[in-house]
């Protein structure tokens, strides 16, 4: 795929459909980093974030806060859900037998997932899996490096995930690593994901702020003081 990447804030989104995020990971490998405004946000107050997610070979859009960001700055981004991508990955990664490893979710979450996973996905090979509520985590690195899997699918929650996924990168270079957050939870059917609606209208994060009212305090502030340093990134011409 020829790299079609835009800058917000300073950090490099890539425009592209989800087959071509797909068949590129497959290709290449290396780290996806699903992004969202809080972990923009984020990346500007902790430059080895930054660092991350500028290093990472593909950064996808999210949500639709990225989206309006984009927007804003004049460019027209799809947006990929990750949750649609992690599935997406395991489906390429399956159908050409390659293996898949998993950390993160509570343990009976996790078991779940996996479960779910190896009835609804034909020729899935999971060489590993674990929950992510570990306490040493270079036994999990020493573990996942050892079962060689192609795919990994991290769900921790950012910046957690991503930080695992640096952690092992020049140890799996071959390997295709993804942070999910909240996917596990759905995959095992123990959390509803919105309803079509919502999905369609980009307002996910909106029924899961209805549902778990705590979620506000990581959206707000974080979002509309996003919404204002795009802004101000447009009008001072990239040079916020
Ligand atoms: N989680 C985990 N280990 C931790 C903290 C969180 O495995 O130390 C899991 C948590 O159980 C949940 C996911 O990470 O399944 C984070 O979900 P969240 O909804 O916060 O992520 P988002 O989708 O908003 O990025």
């Amino acid at each position: 795929m020829d790299r079609d990447r835009v800058k917000i804030q300073g950090l490099g989104i890539d425009n592209c459909s989800m087959d071509e995020a797909v068949d590129y990971a497959y290709s290449n490998g290396g780290q996806i980093v699903t992004i969202n405004p809080e972990m923009i946000s984020y990346a500007k107050k902790n430059p080895y974030f930054t660092d991350i997610v500028s290093s990472a070979e593909l950064v996808i859009p999210d949500g639709i806060g990225v989206q309006i960001g984009l927007k804003i700055l004049g460019y027209d981004v799809k947006r990929i859900p990750g949750i649609e991508l992690g599935k997406a990955l395991i489906t390429k990664f399956s159908d050409n037998n390659k293996s898949v490893a998993l950390v993160g979710a509570k343990p009976e979450i996790l078991k779940l997932t996996v479960k779910n996973l190896i009835k609804e996905v034909e020729n899935i090979n999971i060489v590993y899996a674990h929950d992510g509520y570990y306490k040493d985590e270079d036994e999990i690195v020493n573990a996942l490096v050892d079962s060689k899997p192609d795919l990994v699918l991290v769900a921790l929650g950012s910046p957690k995930q991503e930080f695992l996924i640096n952690k092992l990168k020049t140890k799996l270079p071959k390997s295709a690593m993804i942070g999910l957050g909240g996917s596990f939870d759905v995959w095992s059917g123990v959390v509803k994901r919105a309803p079509k609606i919502y999905q369609k209208l980009g307002l996910e994060w909106l029924y899961r702020t209805i549902k778990e009212p705590q979620r506000l305090k990581r959206i707000f502030p974080a979002l509309p003081v996003f919404i204002f340093k795009v802004l101000k990134e447009r009008l001072f011409d990239g040079k916020c």
